[in-house]
């Protein structure tokens, strides 16, 4: 009977709350994320940025994005980040899911770039947070909450690219439990990589044998208009 209820109420809440395509808005089956459209016009591999990272070995610290951070999918990500709609988390989550699962690498966790306590509470959630558990979910992998953000920083993009570094240095910090994991470390966008990198940092002197970031959006990956029309 209650798994009945919970099928009326799955049923209620798509026909109240749609499924819609991440990329273009259009709807899409309960469950999907993707219309076929955008499914066949999106690049078959995510987007891939090598940086170099002392302790990581030759490989370097990469982080794979889900898409380029433009059009339709732009303006999801902004109504996920500032307009409340937290809902739209799960499906987010698919799709880093899906992006974790083209790189072929194995983890025991996943983890998130976080927002100052202070920033958190007067948001009321933290997107990343929320988008690696989502992942974490459909990996079928635990989320865990192992950094933390000890100082507020500048916004990154209104910094000049030098500043950005020394903006964000030593302003994560890692929990022993990160020790012997290999983890996917989730932001909403890759911008210049440095708060990234330096969380990356943070989890591999607490120990953490391997990082790997998982972003949905890639700033540097945009297409121009010209190449789109080719
Ligand atoms: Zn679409």
């Amino acid at each position: 009977m209650k798994k009945q209820n919970a099928g009326l109420g799955e049923k209620l809440w798509n026909l109240i709350f749609p499924a819609r395509c991440l990329f273009c808005g259009k709807l899409v089956p309960p469950g999907e994320y993707v219309c076929e459209a955008c499914r066949k016009e999106r690049p078959q591999a995510p987007f891939l940025r090598r940086y170099s990272l002392p302790g990581a070995g030759a490989e370097g610290f990469s982080v794979f994005s889900a898409a380029a951070y433009e059009g339709g999918f732009r303006k999801t990500l902004y109504r996920f980040k500032f307009r409340g709609e937290k809902g739209l988390s799960k499906p987010l989550g698919k799709l880093l899911a899906e992006t974790a699962g083209q790189t072929g690498q194995r983890f025991d966790g996943v983890t998130w770039v976080p927002m100052t306590k202070a920033k958190r509470r007067k948001r009321g959630y933290d997107q990343s947070e929320l988008l690696a558990r989502a992942a974490a979910k459909e990996l079928g992998l635990s989320c865990l909450p192992l950094l933390e953000k000890v100082r507020e920083t500048e916004t990154q993009h209104q910094l000049p690219r030098r500043q950005r570094l020394s903006n964000v240095k030593s302003a994560y910090r890692a929990g022993q439990e990160a020790q012997g994991k290999a983890l996917l470390l989730v932001d909403d966008i890759v911008t210049t990589g440095a708060t990234l990198r330096e969380c990356a940092k943070a989890l591999a002197e607490a120990g953490a044998v391997r990082v790997m970031g998982l972003c949905a959006a890639d700033c540097a990956a945009i297409r121009t208009e010209e190449e789109k029309s080719l």
